[in-house]
């Protein structure tokens, strides 16, 4: 019976993990070590019994009694904190999912790789912040990584049976977000709630407002070049509005493949599940004809310079990926509470990434996950003390 952990149980990764987990069998088909949330304890508490998992760890350690309470009876352990998310990590799995939002995943999925085994990696975060140390880790120990970002899984199907240096250029695909066909002059006015609506798929608050920004397509370019050891140069975006084409990969024959398929992490998340096999997924067919007609534009600068700032991170190299990461998460944070604009956000980050870059130890290739840790730290405290000045100015 395959053993498997979901780290980030109770978000949207989470939740199509544990649908696709029950639909395959649940606890009949799978041996579930670990289960994990952040603060929902209800919902950990409900998925841990439905697939009877050894161990079930709420990050906020202050709600221990509540998920002890939640689990009386059930002969499920419970554990609370940062160091109970690296113990359950250190309970050896065939299959881990790195769901946890944030650079807050990037711990215990780098601990997971140090038993073998294969994390499937929805968190993007890890490979931005720490992508050489995460794939050495992974060769070290024999493990294998998955790409789970439906972009990055489209490129690795496509890949199948193919050299890398046989391709020529990865294009990933982005829906625009919330302001894609905004007049520009409105982004600064963009309100939280419409910055969380996300108009093909319904994903995490946080990253549905990085689509919103492209953010989140500058963590993916970035995501793409640590992953399949691509130059920058060769990785383009592609507004496609549809997101139905999640990659294409050009080869140097002028072949193109893409990979189609409804906006559904389910299916992602079983593919990497089943990997090598292709199961039975319940996602929605495409039906190309009922569609029509599929649209594509070059991403417009000014309304995404969340690219251009992703493309001067992976020139710098070495830490320069955990600054912008860091940053980019604190700027969110103070657009999400209401403290700083939309478009203020990437002001932010270009800010930061310039203020730490004048030290000139950036681009240095991090030797350890205690560097990028503690970079990540410098970056948030210099992005919460530019927000401050922000605010009193
Ligand atoms: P959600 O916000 O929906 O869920 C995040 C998960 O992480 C929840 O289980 C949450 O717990 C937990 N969590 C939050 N903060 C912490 C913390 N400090 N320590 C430990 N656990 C924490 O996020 P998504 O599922 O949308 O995204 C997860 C990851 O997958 C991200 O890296 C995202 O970029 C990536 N991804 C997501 C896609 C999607 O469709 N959602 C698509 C592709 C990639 P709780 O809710 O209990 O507080």
């Amino acid at each position: 019976m395959r053993s498997v952990s979901v780290f980030g149980a109770t978000g949207s990764i989470g939740e199509s993990t544990f649908d696709i987990l029950m639909r395959q069998g649940g606890p009949d088909a799978y041996r579930v070590v670990a289960l994990t949330g952040g603060r929902n304890v209800a919902r950990l508490a409900a998925q841990a019994r439905a697939l009877k998992a050894e161990v079930a760890v709420i990050a906020d350690d202050t709600l221990l009694p509540e998920l002890k309470a939640a689990l009386a009876g059930s002969g499920i352990a419970a554990a609370a904190g940062q160091n109970a998310l690296l113990e359950a990590a250190d309970r050896p799995a065939d299959w881990i999912m790195s769901g946890i939002v944030g650079a807050a995943g990037l711990a215990p999925g780098f601990r997971a790789l140090s038993h073998g085994g294969t994390l499937a990696l929805a968190n993007k975060e890890s490979l931005v912040t720490a992508g050489p140390l995460l794939m050495a880790e992974a060769r070290a120990h024999g493990a294998r990584i998955l790409p789970v970002d439906s972009e990055h899984s489209a490129v690795f199907q496509a890949l199948v049976g193919e050299e890398m240096e046989a391709v020529e250029e990865i294009t990933i695909t982005a829906s625009g977000g919330a302001f894609r066909d905004w007049p520009l002059d409105r982004l600064a006015h963009a309100t939280v709630a419409e910055a969380s609506t996300h108009p093909n798929w319904a994903m995490g608050q946080r990253i549905t407002i990085d689509s919103a920004s492209m953010f989140n397509k500058a963590l993916e370019l970035i995501e793409t070049h640590e992953f399949f050891g691509i130059d920058p140069g060769r990785i383009g975006v592609l507004v496609h509005p549809e997101s139905l084409v999640h990659a294409l990969v050009g080869f140097r024959d002028g072949g193109v493949i893409g990979h189609l398929g409804a906006p559904d992490m389910r299916h992602a998340i079983g593919y990497a599940l089943n990997w090598p096999e292709r199961m039975h997924l319940p996602v929605n067919r495409l039906k190309l004809a009922e569609i029509g007609q599929l649209t594509f534009a070059a991403p417009d600068p000014a309304r995404y310079p969340a690219l251009r700032l992703a493309r001067e991170v992976m020139a710098a190299g070495g830490l320069t990926g955990a600054v912008f990461n860091a940053a980019k998460e604190v700027a969110l944070d103070a657009f999400i509470g209401g403290g700083i604009a939309f478009t203020a956000m990437a002001n932010v980050v270009e800010e930061v990434l310039s203020r730490l870059s004048a030290a000139g130890t950036l681009g240095k290739a991090a030797q350890s996950l205690d560097m990028v840790l503690e970079t990540d730290r410098e970056a948030r405290r210099v992005a919460v003390e530019m927000i401050e000045t922000m605010q009193r100015t």
